[in-house]
């Protein structure tokens, strides 16, 4: 029994992670590179499906919100905004984080969805290295310190409407219908 759980977690994750590598990939190619993503895996109504993209650039994010009000996702319209939040750190919950949140899904503090080592390591490995490269080669520390603010207050939100529940069931399905659409754009 512990074995078929163990495997269901594991699919999961793995959904998950195509979800969130599919997201960003694109996000990415289209517009600009992304610093961080977000997925919030809450329930309650003002943070369902929450994606939270911040770009190195201000005028990429520009750019993709005004670019993704006009995209579907699975069916559904995908509603984008800039994010008017600059320390994610204070949204979050620390109860989750420490996987102690007794209030699961409707718990009002951000619960961001873990990807994998893996994938984390695919999506940031190369851009750390860019960005410290780049870091080394600005002048003066304080302009680095000024701009990184700003895009703070310049992440974009998008929320993405998706029916959780079906997910994990049509998984196949769900994936193909994404790669089709994600060929129309
Ligand atoms: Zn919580």
């Amino acid at each position: 029994m512990s074995h078929v759980s163990a495997v269901g977690e594991e699919e999961m994750q793995e959904h998950f992670d195509n979800f969130f590598e599919d997201v960003f990939v694109e996000l990415e190619d289209k517009y600009g590179e992304i610093e961080e993503m977000n997925v919030c895996d809450n329930l309650g109504d003002h943070l369902v499906g929450n994606v939270y993209v911040k770009f190195r650039r201000e005028e990429d994010a520009e750019k993709a919100v005004a670019d993704l009000n006009n995209r579907w996702f699975a069916g559904r319209p995908v509603y984008a905004e800039l994010s008017p939040v600059t320390d994610f750190r204070e949204a979050c919950c620390r109860q989750y984080e420490m996987g102690e949140c007794t209030r699961s899904g409707f718990c009002n503090f951000m619960h961001l969805k873990p990807i994998s080592r893996e994938l984390r390591r695919e999506l940031y490995g190369r851009r750390r290295k860019r960005m410290s490269r780049s870091r080394s080669r600005s002048k003066s520390r304080d302009r680095g310190r000024r701009s990184r603010s700003r895009e703070r207050r310049r992440r974009s939100r998008s929320r993405e409407r998706k029916d959780r529940r079906s997910r994990s069931r049509e998984k196949d399905k769900d994936r193909k219908d994404r790669e089709e659409r994600a060929g129309r754009f």
